[in-house]
């Protein structure tokens, strides 16, 4: 009985405290609404006219709002007297109700919550933080989630731009930058590929109502990005333009190395992943071998082919880990090399240059590798340039022999060409990385690569996750070291 009644004065006191700070709520909105009317001076304001006063002065409504829904679910927090030091346990008295101003997407909310100091521990502390998960810093997670990927779409001072004029939020481009290090350090290929479920959902997706398993693909490529030496530090990014000119170090052309996996259903291609670093040829591998190991493409429901053009280390690396995949020399590459010597060898007369193009490119369609080896060592080359281009495709017809299988290729529904990556390639690393006057330190670069793959593959929401989990834990434990 005894029990009951104090548990109903709970509840009453409670639902008081709710009324009351629904009426604040109410009398703030009604301050809200005479300021925006205020603003508009119009007695038939345009729509617009309307919408710029309500969209300046939103933040400022929601902001209150936020700070009153965590007045009522944390009334009992906010008023708390004692809490148990984090580090010694210890019950430590309250000092004094501290606010603390954060800023959201939402707009600015205060919280309002007492602060307490273990002097043994030399510990500061608040409880409702913690609870309520806040960032440290002034700046919460959504705007820096917001920014963050903002900055792995547009270069930073145009993401601070955005930022500004879509959310209200500033962030200097230097914190930007700072942000995404943050966001993508020590990002592995498996933090940024899709889940295993996911992964063969599409696969049964694309296999549904067929006779044959899917053909799934594993393209592998590079692409040149600029990056400038470790050297070069201490210089702030932006305006290397200008800088460059006057500048001791010298940018670099390096190439980041990538993979991608996807299914080909006719004529459309189903991205399954994609890791792309500026990384050597073994740690690409790595990384394709834990995909490998952890299961993400199962083998045993595909029709797996690899598609790279005739760089040996590429072959070498697939033949170990994927044996039993189909393996093809693209196309294109192909097609590039035979130009190459028609250009070289037929200088003078270009529609037979033309001629030999075509007749060479139908016979290796057809898979008479041999066929045309024996007629290009019976070439009588024309110039130097020729024997040179000539020796070149020799090589590389000798070297790829067996991958070169076009037409029975073709017909079992493999692509020919890895214009899957090539396209990854494209959107990954160029359509960022590659601005003018931009060069990447490596490390930052790579940054930005993971977390152009986690866009890419649809896990940018898990990484920021990642993140947000570490800078929290941090945060804590930075509270217990102290
Ligand atoms: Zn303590």
């Amino acid at each position: 009985m005894g029990a009951a009644a104090v548990i109903s004065l709970a509840e009453v006191r409670e639902q008081k405290q709710r009324a009351q700070i629904r009426r604040q709520l109410h009398e703030q909105f009604d301050q809200w609404l005479d300021t925006v009317e205020e603003q508009v001076k119009e007695p038939k304001p345009t729509l617009a006219q309307l919408t710029q006063a309500v969209w300046a002065l939103r933040q400022e409504l929601t902001g209150q709002l936020t700070t009153a829904l965590i007045e009522q679910r944390y009334g009992t927090e906010q008023e708390q007297h004692h809490a148990p030091c984090p580090q010694c346990g210890r019950q430590v008295a309250a000092r004094a109700v501290v606010p603390r101003k954060v800023e959201t997407l939402v707009g600015e909310v205060e919280l309002a919550r007492p602060y307490f100091y273990c002097v043994p521990c030399r510990q500061g502390f608040a409880p409702l933080d913690a609870a309520l998960g806040v960032a440290p810093g002034r700046k919460q997670f959504d705007v820096q989630q917001a920014a963050a990927k903002l900055a792995v779409e547009v270069p930073y001072e145009t993401a601070q731009d955005l930022l500004q004029e879509l959310s209200g939020v500033g962030l200097s481009t230097a914190r930007m930058h700072e942000l995404t290090n943050t966001v993508a350090a020590g990002l592995s290929v498996l933090d940024v590929t899709p889940p295993r479920q996911e992964i063969l959902a599409k696969i049964a997706a694309v296999a549904e109502g067929r006779r044959w398993r899917p053909i799934g693909v594993l393209a592998i490529d590079g692409a040149d990005l600029p990056t400038r030496p470790e050297a070069a530090k201490g210089r702030r990014p932006g305006r290397k333009k200008h800088r460059a000119k006057r500048a001791p170090w010298q940018g670099e052309w390096r190439e980041a190395k990538g993979f991608r996996f996807y299914l080909v259903e006719d004529d459309r291609i189903i991205h399954l992943l994609s890791w792309h670093q500026s990384q050597d040829h073994e740690e690409l591998f790595a990384a394709l071998r834990q995909v490998k190991e952890v299961g993400l493409i199962p083998e045993d429901q595909l029709r797996l082919c690899v598609v790279a053009d005739g760089a040996h280390w590429i072959w070498q690396g697939v033949q170990q880990l994927f044996p039993t995949a189909e393996m093809i020399l693209d196309y294109y590459h192909c097609a590039e090399r035979v130009h190459q010597v028609a250009t070289a060898h037929y200088s003078e007369q270009p529609e037979q240059a033309l001629e030999w193009v075509e007749a060479t490119m139908a016979r290796l369609f057809a898979g008479e590798v041999a066929g045309v080896i024996w007629g290009l060592q019976r070439l009588r080359p024309a110039s130097a340039q020729a024997t040179a281009a000539i020796d070149d495709l020799l090589v590389y017809l000798q070297n790829n022999h067996a991958r070169i299988n076009y037409r029975s290729q073709r017909r079992a529904g493999y692509p020919l060409g890895s214009g899957g990556i090539e396209s990854a390639n494209k959107f990954i690393c160029q359509v960022r990385l590659k601005r003018s006057g931009a060069w990447w330190y490596v490390a930052n670069s790579n940054h930005m690569l993971a977390l152009r793959c986690a866009k890419y593959n649809g896990t940018f929401e898990h990484v920021f996750e990642r993140y947000r989990h570490k800078v929290l834990e941090q945060s804590q434990q930075k509270n217990v070291k102290k």
